[in-house]
């Protein structure tokens, strides 16, 4: 299933199936289970301003992975360079994601410290990064700007339906 958040009023971040799969995938769901993270790959559309993230990156074994804790290894940043070069340089880097213990994550202070070194030292197109948390429940994302603005994204409802029922047994 796709998921959708809205940016601004003119601006949405979309996730692919395969990018929610392969995030999903690394839900903390069992108390052994470590933190795991990477970068979101993806594309700034060409007919409007949608942002779509195609892929991500998974844990590598250069990762120091915690129950509360992942540190991304350089190989995160190889592997993105490696996809952009296979790629013609269409593939863009999004933003960072990582998985929470929590039902309905919310960030930490290092996580914020993380967020803002990304985006001073980080290449990146356009005015802001991604920061997807993959909770139990729940994956919430935030924005960080270059002007320092910071929010969490809206999701959007599924089917342009806002009904308040939550029946939703289509396929998706
Ligand atoms: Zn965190």
């Amino acid at each position: 299933m796709k998921l959708v958040f809205r940016v601004s009023d003119d601006q949405r971040l979309i996730f692919v199936p395969t990018a929610v799969e392969q995030m999903i995938a690394f839900r903390q769901r069992s108390w052994w289970q470590s933190e795991a993270g990477g970068v979101l790959l993806g594309r700034h559309l060409l007919d409007s301003n949608d942002l779509v993230v195609d892929e991500v990156t998974t844990p590598q074994n250069s990762d120091r992975r915690g129950r509360f804790s992942f540190f991304r290894s350089k190989k995160h940043g190889k592997i993105a360079q490696a996809r952009w070069l296979e790629e013609a340089s269409t593939l863009a880097y999004l933003g960072l994601w990582h998985t929470h213990p929590e039902a309905y994550p919310t960030p930490s202070g290092v996580d914020l410290k993380d967020w803002e070194q990304a985006l001073s030292k980080d290449t990146f197109e356009g005015k802001q990064l991604f920061f997807p948390i993959v909770g139990i429940e729940k994956i919430r994302v935030w924005s960080l700007s270059r002007d320092g603005a910071f929010f969490e994204l809206k999701e959007e409802v599924r089917n342009g339906k806002d009904t308040g029922k939550s029946n939703h047994s289509g396929s998706d």
